[in-house]
């Protein structure tokens, strides 16, 4: 499909189909770009009460059923015209791709995206396309471990093979703790409705990559990637638990690395059969080489979209409604830095406040700090959970200036947590 080029100005008009799950922290950040734009949003999501805000009409969908979800906003589309369909999220990427090749507009194949979707087919995929990933076995839950497990090289990573932002990612160095990951990983599950269970059965097991990391944020058109930006993680993600925590961007890997970073991401696009739209990428960088982690047909998570503004010179939104409307917006070249602090959530229990947000907000180069829990709501950290305590955001002339602000900025805040004690019937 041909994209044709506009200024962001220019996308003007037209009525775009948002497909996002109960409460994505991706709708709002649409619904604002596209009514900047002059674009119609409808916002099709699961949930008792529709999201329908004064900006964006809703239209409430069960996303457990993905056949009776394409019907009803099929027969939505026979009442109004879509201009571009969006899935925001992990959940909503398969179905939005089964609507947009339903109505003809920009779509990768629907087997590309459910590739990309499960993390061990992806492996398969990217194992037969000799793209270099970690080794890797795919164990079943429902079934005798003691043969599955056998041989295994640790440090080793086990995961779920459907859930996203680091939920139930467990690095183990013996059987023992692999033993207890499995169980843990099975308790989260079960509660995982929305999965099947052969979902709920399958875990991939992996073996631990060491050394860097970083995530690219990128826009395939007609099968080329457009890399937008290039975020180091600055901190060792060396487990248990992987919570994400600093992404600065521009990257201080060598322009002969990050060329061989986008290469990779590219190479990995196209086993999959990848085409069309955002990609958010996590790969690690050591002497061997670079390793893909993942690589989602969506764009990154949380509220880090805003960051792309800082290194493109656009929304990361504008881009994605451009091109869910075959236009294309070119991208300037990077001026400054930019990064983002996931807080962490470092402590299980109840919110009861955060002190210092204005001293944070006060340190030079800070853009915002932003907390997404409210206060008397439970943190539930990682393996189990999966979102953030809060964002803080950076700008500055360098990425070592940014980082440092954040640092600073991290500091001075006090999250102060009660515990909770839950009472087991
Ligand atoms: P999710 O899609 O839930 O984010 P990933 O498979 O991308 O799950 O893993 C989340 C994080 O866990 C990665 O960003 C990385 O830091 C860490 N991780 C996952 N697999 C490995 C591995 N094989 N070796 C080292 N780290 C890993």
């Amino acid at each position: 499909m041909q994209h044709q080029a506009v200024q962001p100005a220019r996308i003007h008009a037209g009525r775009v189909l948002v497909i996002a799950p109960h409460g994505s922290y991706r709708s709002s950040a649409f619904i604002q770009a596209a009514q900047q734009q002059g674009i119609e949003v409808l916002i099709a999501s699961q949930g008792e009460y529709s999201i329908v805000s004064e900006f964006a009409k809703g239209l409430q969908i069960d996303l457990n059923d993905e056949q009776q979800s394409l019907e009803k906003i099929l027969q939505a589309a026979e009442q109004q015209t879509f201009t571009g369909i969006i899935g925001t999220d992990d959940a909503t990427t398969v179905l939005a791709t089964r609507v947009a090749q339903e109505l003809g507009l920009p779509h990768n194949p629907v087997a590309a995206v459910r590739i990309a979707r499960s993390k061990d087919q992806a492996r398969q995929c990217l194992a037969q396309h000799n793209v270099r990933i970690p080794d890797f076995r795919i164990i079943n839950t429902a079934t005798a471990l003691d043969a599955q497990l056998e041989g295994v090289t640790y440090p080793a990573v086990i995961k779920p093979v459907a859930l996203s932002a680091s939920r139930g990612v467990i690095r183990v160095n013996d059987r023992a703790e692999l033993d207890a990951a499995i169980t843990r990983i099975t308790a989260i599950l079960q509660d995982e409705l929305q999965l099947s269970e052969q979902q709920r059965q399958t875990l991939l097991l992996e073996q631990f990559i060491p050394g860097k990391e970083a995530a690219l944020e990128g826009m395939l058109y007609g099968g080329e990637l457009d890399v937008l930006s290039l975020f180091d993680k600055p901190d060792p993600m060396d487990g248990p638990f992987f919570e994400e925590t600093y992404y600065v961007t521009p990257s201080s890997f060598s322009a002969e690395v990050q060329a061989a970073i986008k290469q990779e991401v590219q190479a990995a696009c196209h086993a999959y059969g990848l085409t069309e739209g955002p990609v958010h990428a996590e790969c690690r960088i050591n002497e061997e080489g670079i390793w893909i982690l993942e690589v989602a047909a969506r764009t990154i998570g949380g509220l880090c979209g805003r960051l792309l503004r800082f290194g493109t010179g656009h929304n990361l939104e504008d881009l994605v409604l451009a091109h869910a409307q075959t236009k294309r917006i070119k991208v300037g070249a990077q001026e400054g830095a930019a990064g983002v602090l996931m807080i962490p959530m470092s402590e299980a229990g109840i919110l009861k406040r955060v002190e210092g947000l204005l001293d944070a907000q006060r340190v030079p180069g800070i853009e915002e700090v932003s907390i997404q829990i409210r206060d008397g709501y439970e943190l539930v950290p990682l393996p189990e959970g999966g979102s953030y305590l809060g964002f803080i955001f950076a700008r500055a002339e360098t990425s070592v200036q940014v980082e440092q602000a954040l640092r600073q900025a991290h500091d001075c805040l006090n999250i102060v947590v009660a515990p909770l004690w839950k009472v087991k019937i």
